[in-house]
């Protein structure tokens, strides 16, 4: 029995070895080298173009938005493509000489790139909304200031760089009230600023994608198993969450003034599903 055990071990390991099944395994891996590349180039291009488009549509931040949302789909369609070559081409081919449970770690091969990608965009779009709000914000402030003259004595009035709506200013030369009512890329500030926060705090969002990676690779401890690790795990998730969203709110703060006084309220929000998740995990 034993010895049949045995050679039936060593035939399965000489499949694997199989040239022609090293050859689909290389194969496997050279699609999934292309897969990178182009996904590589992609980002690269991406920025370029959506840059441009901006500079092209006169600063119209919408379409350039709505060209990377287009962008954005096809890089995670690269995802699914990974997938479906593997499930269609490769595993079929490769069954030919291995059993379907030995394919996985070809499999996971395919599927840790793909989350890698979803991952790798995530990063991407804080950088690439940060740098075209940066863009787009520079250029709107600057006509904020732009042919804004007193109706009574037409004196030039200075408008506030930090209220992006509708608001009363008083000449200072006739005391005259005339309200300011920006044009619509200035009320489109408001909402990039958003974006400009958040790419500031790109530290602090990294480190805190960092420590929920670190937490997801814990198993879960079972009631009776010491659950010291897993608690660790979870305040420093805590802290480097707590940590971006003071960096984010803050940031935010310094274009948008009004909000300073509730930078301590906004960050408890966020944290508020941290805290539920924690409660049923740990309870407390
Ligand atoms: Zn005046």
């Amino acid at each position: 029995m034993f010895g049949l055990f045995g050679k039936k071990e060593k035939k399965e390991e000489t499949k694997e070895q199989h040239p022609e099944f090293l050859k689909l395994v290389e194969k496997w891996d050279a699609f999934l080298g292309k897969m990178t590349t182009r996904f590589n180039e992609s980002l690269v291009n991406a920025e370029e173009a959506l840059i441009d488009n901006l500079e092209e549509n006169d600063y119209d931040i919408d379409p350039t938005m709505t060209a990377w949302q287009g962008i954005k789909s096809q890089l995670q369609g690269l995802r699914t493509k990974i997938d479906t070559t593997f499930d269609d081409k490769v595993a079929p081919q490769m069954q030919e000489y291995i059993e379907r449970w030995k394919l996985i770690d070809q499999n996971q091969k395919g599927v840790r790139l793909g989350e890698e990608f979803l991952d790798r965009i995530e990063r991407f779009e804080i950088i690439l909304e940060g740098k075209i709000s940066k863009k787009f914000y520079d250029h709107a402030v600057k006509g904020l200031n732009e042919n804004f003259t007193c109706t009574q004595c037409s004196a030039k009035i200075e408008v506030r760089k930090d209220v992006f709506h509708s608001h009363y200013v008083s000449c200072d030369y006739c005391n005259t009230v005339n309200t300011f009512t920006p044009n619509d890329k200035i009320t489109q500030i408001r909402w990039v600023v958003d974006n400009l926060a958040k790419h500031t705090a790109i530290t602090e969002w990294d480190t805190m994608q960092q420590a929920k990676k670190e937490f997801q690779d814990i198993r879960p401890p079972r009631e009776e198993q010491d659950k010291t690790e897993y608690i660790t795990a979870y305040k420093k998730r805590e802290e480097t969450e707590r940590a971006f969203w003071i960096k984010y709110f803050t940031e935010r703060s310094e274009f948008l003034p009004d909000y300073k006084e509730t930078i301590e309220h906004d960050v408890d929000v966020k944290m508020k599903w941290f805290y539920e998740e924690r409660k049923r995990d740990l309870n407390f």
